[in-house]
């Protein structure tokens, strides 16, 4: 809106120019003018209260089936326009996520997560396979990695002997953990390696929020990612329950696209403008951190 917004008001603001060069005007027309000019200030502060907040997606993977469909330019030019400044990126394989890492845009900062997947069933059972462990020990070579997921793992399946070696390794070296869990698998990682940094995918996906915020009180190292969280929205705006969680953790939420299917990239604009029309409801500066600031500072990028 903001284009129309000005452009009106400063097409009648111009007056004729006098022969010097400058607008000539009188007494009245002074203060009409005056008028406009302080209509206009109200004008911009509004516009620029609305204006459209930046995203840090911390939600995406770029698969080797999209990869077919949609060039790595192509993939940086949908994130300038859709106004999403940093992404964390994580592949199926990895070799997605380098090949965005290797356009090397300017404006848009990529934190590179290692994924424990080769190719899709990996999913299932990676936090038992041998294959996985050897790919995961060759891609930490690499030195790149900020993180290790997403991945999938649910209840005691968390128990297994390779889930706590990842743990207590992030933990060790400083990664973050990015996992798709029930809130019982989030507790056994965070108990194999106490304060290891979690990023909860799609927090919980459907975990009750009074369960949510049992766990951000206890566990003060997990961040919340909102992807696939259908009760964000409740008749048209954010749900009151998730503003109270907002407003109480302002530093603890991000927002995600979770591109993890190839048609999901066809919603990614809509995603972001469901974020936006969401996050409306929050006082800027708790919305600025939701959808952009947290993931910047998680990873020292502001
Ligand atoms: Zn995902």
């Amino acid at each position: 809106m903001h284009a129309h917004v000005f452009a009106s008001p400063e097409s009648s603001f111009r007056a004729t120019p006098a022969p010097n060069g400058r607008p000539r005007l009188s007494p009245g027309r002074w203060l009409a003018r005056i008028g406009r000019v302080l209509c206009l200030a109200g004008m911009g502060a509004i516009a620029q209260a609305e204006e459209r907040l930046p995203i840090f997606d911390a939600h995406m993977h770029y698969n080797v089936e999209a990869r077919s469909l949609l060039s790595p330019k192509q993939v940086v030019e949908l994130w300038r326009k859709t106004g999403i400044r940093g992404v964390l990126a994580t592949s199926r394989p990895n070799d997605g996520t380098l090949d965005l890492m290797a356009q090397k845009a300017p404006d848009i900062q990529i934190v590179p997560f290692l994924r424990p997947y080769r190719v899709q069933p990996d999913r299932h059972d990676w936090f038992s396979s041998s294959g996985v462990a050897e790919y995961v020990e060759k891609e930490l070579q690499r030195g790149i990695y900020r993180g290790i997921g997403e991945f999938h793992i649910f209840g005691k399946d968390a128990d297994a002997p390779y889930m706590a070696k990842i743990a207590r390794l992030a933990k060790e070296r400083g990664l973050w953990l990015h996992a798709h869990s029930d809130e019982d698998a989030v507790e056994r990682i965070l108990r194999h390696a106490p304060g290891v940094k979690l990023i909860w995918a799609h927090t919980g996906m459907s975990t009750p929020l009074d369960k949510v915020e049992q766990m951000f009180e206890q566990y003060p190292n997990i961040v919340g990612e909102l992807s696939y969280r259908g009760d964000l929205e409740q008749d048209g705006t954010l749900n009151p329950r998730w503003k109270q969680l907002f407003m109480k953790y302002p530093n603890r939420f991000v927002v995600g696209t979770d591109t993890w299917v190839t048609p999901r990239w066809g919603e990614v604009e809509n995603l972001a403008a469901f974020y936006r029309r969401m996050l409306s409801a929050l006082p800027r500066d708790v919305a600025e951190r939701v959808a952009y600031r947290n993931g910047m500072e998680i990873f020292g990028l502001q």
